[in-house]
């Protein structure tokens, strides 16, 4: 049977699945001894299908089809396959369904960016990527870096997950500081909040939108929805009284305006950054404002673990949920 479940990863692999998908997916409860049996093979085919979003059907016949074929919403994507595609929509729809089972629902559904970023300032001095979190979440939104990645190269950069009109945000590309993973928060809230995905069950931004130029309409209005959230308009023209800048004087100056423009410092440079055009000075300024450079997700996925309801899930989808999240209490 150890043949056939090579051949088995061997399609999974084909499909576009990367070997730390699959190797998340396996179930815990698997032993030599359940592959010995008919059911148990099947029941190994049955919980990789519903953890990689695929039909279970035609897995036990060693087929693979995907649930969700092409029609999720791709941006500024360059030269993925389709069973690439295929492979993350459904991975992420599948992650996105075990999230929203253990995320209370809020009952609020649209809101305005400069309502949510009113709400937000009644209770933080600016819009942070932890406020920010905090407010997706008790929006009923999960929001989780994924650690385990559907492909092998990690070429997504943040995805917005629908499930029963309701959305879950996973996180990509990981940042060593703050302010650009706040902004690509803010960027796929926006897609929620202004309905992008009209009935899609995933929109993937493949690349970072605040270093892409797109033509697409709600690309824009992602990044307007972002900029109003967190600095109160898409064109709030950040005044440094710098003549000339370099990164330790842009950190100085916007440490010492964020107060009064109620915007985060990190934020705020690489708003001055995005007006002037330099964006190479804004991005080692923020070398000067935090006070250590260290990823992002463990802070991200930390505050998941404390949000989630963890007894709403299987003891096996719990042990999966921590797997792909990176969690070390597997
Ligand atoms: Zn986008």
């Amino acid at each position: 049977m150890a043949d056939e479940n090579a051949k088995l990863i061997d399609r999974l692999r084909k499909a576009g699945f990367s070997r730390a998908a699959i190797e998340a997916a396996w179930p815990s409860w698997w032993t030599e001894d359940a592959d010995k049996s008919p059911s148990g093979r099947a029941e190994l085919r049955f919980a990789l299908a519903r953890r990689l979003g695929l039909d279970p059907r035609p897995l036990l016949g060693e087929r693979v089809e995907f649930i969700w074929n092409d029609e999720a919403k791709f941006k500024h994507l360059s030269a993925a396959s389709e069973h690439q595609k295929s492979a993350l929509t459904s991975f992420g729809v599948s992650i996105g369904r075990l999230l929203l089972r253990a995320t209370p629902r809020s009952g609020i559904r649209n809101v305005s960016a400069d309502k949510l970023r009113d709400s937000i300032l009644s209770s933080n001095a600016f819009v942070d990527l932890e406020s920010l979190i905090s407010a997706c979440w008790a929006l009923g939104i999960p929001v989780i870096y994924l650690r385990v990645f559907p492909m092998e190269a990690k070429s997504m950069h943040a995805m917005v997950v629908s499930v029963d009109d309701r959305f879950a945000i996973l996180l990509g590309r990981d940042a060593q500081y703050p302010a650009p993973v706040a902004f690509t928060l803010a960027h796929e809230l926006g897609h929620v909040m202004l309905d992008h995905l009209k009935g899609a069950p995933a929109l993937v931004d493949v690349e970072d939108p605040a270093s892409t130029s797109s033509d697409d309409d709600q690309e824009k209005e992602a990044d307007q929805f972002a900029l109003t959230l967190l600095t109160g308009g898409a064109d709030r023209e950040i005044k440094t009284n710098l003549k000339e800048f370099n990164a330790p004087t842009l950190a100085n100056a916007v440490m010492r305006a964020a107060a009064q423009y109620r915007i985060e410092p990190g934020t705020m440079a690489l708003c001055v950054g995005y007006q002037t055009g330099l964006w190479a000075v804004a991005t080692s300024a923020l070398n000067f404002i935090y006070s250590r450079s260290i990823p992002a997700w463990p802070e991200v996925n930390g505050i998941a673990n404390s949000e989630l309801e963890w007894d709403e899930l299987s003891i096996d989808s719990q042990c999966y949920l921590k797997k792909v999240m990176a969690i070390s209490d597997v």
